[in-house]
């Protein structure tokens, strides 16, 4: 099987068009969760509706700008 020069670089425009669609792909992917989960981690606090990432266990989380204890509990608006 001969392979000319045209179908080299066609096959060579395809497999790069590939590539960059699944690096395309990929990085949206990890985008995605890595977003999912930053906003899993987000705790507004009820007090001055600052909202920032926490990263502890436990239930709850200090606020880093008034430093009121705030409940990570999400779903729950009202309070
Ligand atoms: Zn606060």
């Amino acid at each position: 099987m001969e392979l000319s020069l045209a179908d080299f670089v066609l096959w060579v425009l395809v497999g790069s068009f590939a590539l960059v669609g699944l690096c395309a792909m990929s990085s949206r992917y990890f985008h995605a969760r890595a977003e999912r989960r930053g906003l899993a981690r987000r705790v507004i606090c009820r007090l001055c509706l600052h909202a920032f990432e926490d990263s502890s266990l436990g239930p709850t989380v200090e606020c880093p700008a008034c430093r009121a204890v705030t409940e990570k509990g999400r779903g729950r608006s009202l309070g």
